[in-house]
């Protein structure tokens, strides 16, 4: 089997591999660089098929449901074959109209299911589903000519379904001769050092929802479904209401997971900003609105007794907020990677805060194993190889782990 990182060996994001075997090929993963300004088409890697037109491609598989890892498939052929989550497709599917740009809604392709392998012409992939931050996310296992190759995707150990993870340590496949392991926690934590847990977070929230004087408001992204049930945990031990919007109410239930927050639970209230009220009469959402209006507030509600409410905030509320007066007394959290606090779309949003004196408080963890966790997961899986890929520090796996093999972006290789 012959193997091309075609981006991702020396940077996180943009991930993108090739394997080959017999004259046919598979892709896994097909991923927006961090550094793109824009979902633009000049971003695709140089691989034949990607129009269509090459019959060797068989598939492009998708590890899990983030920007990083699927955002190219917008500018690819829908005849080609698109093997995902199925939870992952749900989300991604429903989440396309709310979101601006060229979203990609993959339709056409296999389901992946956790342990259950599939065989791909001369490929057989069998998935195993993680813990991370993005929901319905797997490692793969890639057989073909004899060999074993094993793709962590973006992985951690200290989320909610940590017990993924730690399953796969314990029953480890054997005989992997290749592991392309993940390494974004590297250059970012000290090797001794761990990620606060999920559980760690809800506690966090806990202590700053209990002293509220006004509505606190929570940013974080409506597709970490880790972190939103972390929320709502810490709502209800302190007799909170959740307040969403349409948008996260619409990703909750595109989970499939009736144990997940939902818009009709008691304690979870929908808000509807007027910016998604315009976009829901442009769009004609009045079915979609219907089902979620169970328990549909107004801003009135929400004026009554506003330390009463978490509101999973969004920009797009700042308008509402200002004209109920509720920014008086509000607290804000920032829950998500303090990286996107610096960047210029943030601005309007650090100056409001400033300019109507909101405290912001940051509580957030990695959806990233630790270097510790990296260490269990390759001492458990024993590959005769390592090869560094979503990392920026390539070059420090030597000092981690043992028989550690570098490979360029576009080089090809033999697993
Ligand atoms: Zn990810």
């Amino acid at each position: 089997m012959q193997v091309c990182i075609h981006r991702g060996a020396k940077e996180i994001g943009g991930s993108c591999i090739e394997l080959i075997s017999k004259g046919k090929r598979l892709i896994i993963d097909l991923g927006l660089p961090l550094d793109a300004d824009r979902n633009d088409k000049k971003y695709l890697p140089d691989i034949s098929g990607l129009d269509g037109n090459d019959d060797s491609l068989l598939a492009i598989l998708i590890s899990h449901p983030h920007l990083d890892h699927f955002g190219l498939l917008a500018h690819i052929s829908n005849k080609i074959p698109v093997i995902m989550g199925e939870d992952a497709r749900r989300i991604l599917t429903q989440a396309a109209p709310f979101l601006p740009g060229n979203w990609p809604i993959p339709t056409n392709g296999l389901n992946l299911k956790s342990e259950t392998s599939i065989e791909l012409g001369p490929f057989k992939v069998t998935p195993y589903l993680m813990d991370h931050s993005g929901y319905d996310a797997y490692s793969l296992m890639i057989e073909a000519d004899g060999k074993r190759l094993f793709y962590s995707g973006d992985f951690r150990m200290h989320g909610r379904k940590a017990k993924l993870t730690e399953k796969l340590i314990a029953n480890p496949p054997k005989n992997i001769d290749v592991l392309l392991l993940e390494g974004s926690s590297l250059g970012r934590l000290k090797s001794h050092e761990s990620f606060p847990s999920e559980t760690n977070i809800e506690k966090k929230l806990v202590d700053i929802f209990k002293n509220a004087k006004g509505i606190t408001l929570v940013h974080t992204s409506s597709q970490n479904i880790d972190r939103i049930v972390s929320i709502f945990r810490a709502c209800k031990k302190t007799d909170k209401t959740l307040v969403i919007d349409l948008y996260t109410a619409v990703i909750l239930e595109a989970t499939g997971n009736e144990n997940i927050p939902q818009s009709y639970w008691p304690k979870i209230k929908l808000y509807i900003p007027q910016k998604q009220r315009i976009q829901i009469k442009n769009k004609k959402w009045f079915d979609l609105l219907k089902r979620h209006s169970k328990n549909r507030v107004f801003i009135e509600d929400l004026q009554e007794i506003s330390a009463q409410y978490v509101l999973l905030f969004r920009p797009l509320h700042i308008r509402d907020l200002e004209k109920a007066g509720l920014q008086k007394d509000a607290i804000y959290v920032y829950s998500q990677w303090e990286g996107y606090w610096e960047q210029d779309s943030f601005s309007f949003l650090r100056e409001w805060l400033a300019i109507n004196n909101i405290p912001k408080v940051s509580i957030h963890t990695s959806g990233h194993a630790s270097v510790q966790d990296l260490k269990r997961f390759a001492t458990a899986l024993k590959p005769a190889k390592i090869v560094p890929i979503h990392t920026f520090m390539p070059e420090t796996y030597s000092k981690l782990f043992d028989n550690v093999q570098l490979h360029v972006d576009g080089e090809y290789w033999e697993v």
